[in-house]
Formats: structure tokens, sequence, C-alpha cells
């Protein structure tokens, strides 16, 4: 059932979110949220595709180990992009720009008023 997998999926990356830095193998995982290892790695298969963790491997006690850690994709950031420098381009009051385009007869290629305002701010 898809709720059902949807769930598990949930439940095993917040699990793995919960580890943090130190990560979790997937065996460490299996017992921890009381699922079958086959359907474990099911779902860190689908995870990984996801790009919501990653598999490394680590040192532990001299041996390599294969650990899953979670990927931080929290994009809190704002950009703010200035458009100062285009505020006053002609195509934003054009009349023509829905018929504008490349390669018809109205185009950014052949307008006189967009290469004189070009122009203007590269003289400017
Ligand atoms: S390129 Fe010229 S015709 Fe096209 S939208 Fe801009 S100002 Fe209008």
């Amino acid at each position: 059932m898809e709720t059902d997998s949807t769930n598990y999926e949930e439940l095993v990356h917040k699990k793995i979110k919960e580890m943090g830095e130190k990560g979790i193998s997937q065996q460490e995982l299996a017992k921890s949220v009381g699922l079958p290892i086959r359907e474990i790695s099911i779902i860190v298969k689908k995870l990984v595709e996801k790009k919501l963790i990653v598999k490394k491997a680590v040192k532990e006690n001299g041996k390599n180990v294969v650990k899953l850690f979670a990927i931080n994709n929290n994009y809190d950031v704002n950009i703010y992009v200035s458009l100062d420098s285009i505020y006053d381009i002609p195509c934003l009051n054009c009349k023509s720009l829905t018929k504008c385009g490349n390669g018809i007869h109205v185009s950014p290629q052949t307008c006189n008023k967009l290469s004189n305002w070009i122009l203007e701010k590269t003289l400017a």
C-alpha cells in the first residue's frame, strides 16, 4: 500500500535524521524501526534516489562500515535579486510583447526600441 510505504519512508528518514553526524547502519536502522532488512534496503534506495540521504563508508573500531546520513535540504535562504538595471526595459510596456519572439516578424533581434535601450545602457 502506498500510504504504508510512504509512512515507513518518513519513519526511516526521520530516524536517519535523528542520528545526525553519527549516522546509522542499515542493520541498526532495521532494529531501531522494527522492519525487515529487505524492506529497509528498498526504502533506503528510494531515499537515496530522492537525494534525502547518502551512504558513506566510515571507519569504526578499525573497520569500514557503511552508514546512512541525512542530507540537509533546509534551504531557508531568501535570495533577493535587484531588477533596478532592467526596470525600464521597453519590453515591459510593449504592446507587441505577446507577439514577439525569436525567428518571427516581431523579434528582439530586429527591434529598434530594444536595441536603442541596450545601447543607452551600455553607453551610460
Ligand atoms: S523586443 Fe521590442 S517588440 Fe519585442 S517585446 Fe521588446 S520592445 Fe517589444
